[in-house]
């Protein structure tokens, strides 16, 4: 439901969301762009360019250490965008939101940390499938250095964890599990929820990916009781070379440091160094100020239209993309469960993605093709990629249309 009138009539006129967002009215190849690889990233408001600008023209000062006035402006826009973080995640303390460069940054931090702290040779982690690579690689990377084994939850026909497996896989050598919410491939929303209770029925920590979720469903980290989440910020509306690992305080103590540097020491001497307290702790050398401040900016933006009312939206674009969709001959969509998020995933029979992509490219259409970084879940799927959709709340059904119809054009050509 939309949050209240005013939110209903801002959501509804797309057009005036879309003033927001100078890059949608661009044309590529002379023809109005139809920028529908939001999954890979998303574009941003005015709002958090001119904070980006802002922080330049006025406020720029190294943070944290500086007894001048900007310094410490700068740090009060930087500690108030962690709590901006903390308020839209739902976490107990701002001392839980951990700045990073971004979702795979986080995860690998979480891996080494963890790891080096809690697992021994013989240990395992669990995930699954359908992860992106980020959250496969850091734990293999671990295989190597702490001899920890990955458990891997298989899928069904429609992109789904098998749950059932999930239980069989747990036993008393695992460690953690690490899991994405949203697929960004397939655009399944997994059953969090019942992964987090069944891994803490056996004490087993979850660290939920969100890369493709905090922009899309409402989150709240209390609720879910997960014990890691983490995320990008250029998927959300914010700036590249961002992110959060979101820990529960309890764990985030336990964890020795992932950089060392500048920032995240106590005191620092030859014989013996001490380390600063959270979050600071892993957050070494001069902080991205400008950074965290304009993903507080995005996220404000979400905030604004409601993530209700985005999630509502952005599913009735899903419904109406995947009627349309399935109507093309030929056309098959990867992913079918009844959860999920605004993303399409397809193949149409005899035409490699990568033309499809290409072909579209060239009447202004921006989509996605090849493995998505997810090369075991093409594995599964014995494919070796697909074209792929993804919506968010500046999109419109007449884009969908367009999609289509570029889709019906490739198709006769081939
Ligand atoms: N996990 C998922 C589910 C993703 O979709 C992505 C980005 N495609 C990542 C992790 C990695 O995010 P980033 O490249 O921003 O670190």
């Amino acid at each position: 439901m939309f949050a209240n009138r005013r939110d209903y009539e801002k959501m509804i006129d797309i057009s005036k969301i879309r003033i927001d967002f100078p890059i949608l009215s661009r044309k590529v190849y002379g023809k109005p762009l139809v920028y529908l690889d939001n999954a890979a990233t998303t574009q941003k408001p005015k709002s958090v360019v001119e904070n980006i600008e802002e922080m330049y023209y006025t406020l720029n000062a190294n943070i944290h250490r500086g007894v001048h006035f900007l310094s410490q402006q700068a740090t009060d826009a930087h500690e108030a965008a962690r709590v901006t973080i903390q308020n839209f995640i739902g976490a107990k303390s701002s001392n839980e939101i951990v700045f990073t460069r971004g979702t795979t940054e986080s995860i690998n931090l979480i891996a080494s940390s963890y790891c080096r702290a809690f697992c021994k040779a013989g240990d395992e982690i669990i995930v699954s499938e359908m992860e992106h690579h980020s959250n496969i690689v850091p734990w293999q990377l671990q295989e190597e250095i702490s001899g920890v084994k990955l458990r891997v939850i298989p899928i069904n026909d429609q992109g789904e964890l098998i749950i059932e497996e999930f239980k069989k896989l747990i036993n008393p050598r695992t460690k953690l599990v690490s899991i994405t919410h949203i697929s960004n491939a397939l655009g399944t929303i997994n059953d969090i929820e019942e992964i987090i209770k069944i891994a803490h029925q056996n004490n087993v920590p979850v660290l939920i990916d969100a890369a493709q979720s905090v922009q899309h469903v409402p989150l709240d980290v209390q609720k879910l009781d997960c014990d890691f989440l983490v995320f990008s910020a250029h998927k959300a509306y914010g700036p590249t070379g961002m992110g959060v690992l979101y820990g529960k305080e309890e764990w985030l103590n336990k964890l020795p440091p992932y950089h060392g540097g500048g920032e995240m020491i106590a005191s620092v001497s030859f014989e013996k160094t001490t380390f600063n307290e959270l979050p600071f702790k892993f957050e070494a050398g001069t902080p991205d100020y400008v950074g965290s401040t304009s993903m507080a900016a995005g996220l404000d933006y979400i905030s604004e239209i409601g993530i209700e009312n985005i999630a509502k939206y952005e599913h009735e674009l899903l419904e109406y993309a995947t009627g349309e969709l399935l109507k093309i001959d030929g056309l098959k969509i990867y992913g079918t469960s009844k959860h999920k998020t605004s993303v399409v995933s397809f193949l149409v029979d005899g035409i490699h993605h990568y033309d499809m992509g290409m072909l579209l490219d060239k009447m202004g259409i921006a989509v996605r093709t090849g493995h998505h970084c997810t090369e075991p879940l093409m594995n599964r799927l014995q494919i070796d990629g697909t074209v792929r959709a993804s919506f968010a709340f500046y999109n419109t059904k007449e884009e969908i249309d367009l999609l289509v119809a570029g889709i019906k054009r490739v198709a006769s050509m081939f």
